[in-house]
């Protein structure tokens, strides 16, 4: 038996199959991250084929099956297909590396509103274009890494508790989180963070708008970003997108 689910659903990235289906892989609201396949999709007359691509917004209707791994999408239409953003090569990098994370983070057929909706947001966002994008990436990260389980903690010392940490170099274990300046000369192994990368971080985690940072906190940040996402998420690498762009 299967069932009509009709819901709206984000295009994380999609492969071919066979001679003309795609297999897509869909952040959905009622049913979080799924596997979806479009049959014909790379005929040219197909309507579906064109718009289940990666970015898209859309409303779906699928045939679900729960002894199934790939359900089936039998009609789709567009909400909204981030044309703006697509033309900004910078917005483009940062929403790319969005959906690749929650394509790695989360888990298969776990409804997650809140994700669903950060996802959407986050895109509407960098469509409008009036945030950068790179401090957009961050929000989305520190939210992601909240809402699958991952969350960091930068408010006090991991070890003893200290919460003065401003304008200080403190370290930051990838066991226990941030360390104060003396409980970082305690532990061997840690991670410095500067002043400036603390700030910003502290700033990505509050809804304060984030004043401008030089390119050289993004990059730090971002690297931060992808060695704690190595540390914690089994099997994880680097964030591919980084790469491509
Ligand atoms: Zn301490």
């Amino acid at each position: 038996m299967s069932e009509i689910v009709k819901t709206e659903a984000v295009v994380l990235n999609k492969i071919d199959y066979r001679d003309t289906s795609v297999i897509a892989s869909l952040y959905t609201e009622d049913l979080g991250k799924i596997s979806a396949i479009v049959k014909g999709a790379r005929s040219t007359k197909s309507k579906i084929g064109r718009i289940v691509d990666p970015l898209n917004h859309l409303r779906v209707i699928l045939y679900k099956k729960e002894t199934r791994d790939v359900q089936l999408v039998s009609d789709a239409e567009i909400i909204s297909h981030f044309a703006r953003l697509k033309e900004n090569l910078l917005a483009l990098k940062y929403s790319y590396s969005i959906i690749e994370l929650v394509h790695k983070l989360t888990p298969v057929d776990e409804q997650n509103k809140r994700i669903f909706r950060g996802i959407v947001r986050i895109l509407s966002l960098l469509e409008k274009g009036e945030e950068k994008p790179e401090i957009l990436f961050g929000k989305f990260f520190i939210f992601l890494m909240k809402e699958t389980g991952y969350e960091i903690q930068f408010k006090k010392c991991s070890v003893c508790g200290k919460r003065e940490l401003k304008n200080m170099v403190n370290g930051f274990n990838w066991d226990t989180g941030i360390l104060c300046v003396k409980c970082k000369e305690e532990k061997i192994d840690n991670y410095r963070i500067k002043p400036e990368l603390f700030d910003y971080l502290n700033c990505l985690k509050s809804t304060k708008l984030v004043p401008a940072v030089s390119d050289s906190i993004i990059i730090d940040a971002n690297k931060f970003f992808e060695t704690y996402l190595k540390f914690h998420v089994p099997d994880f690498k680097e964030i591919q997108t980084f790469k491509s762009f």
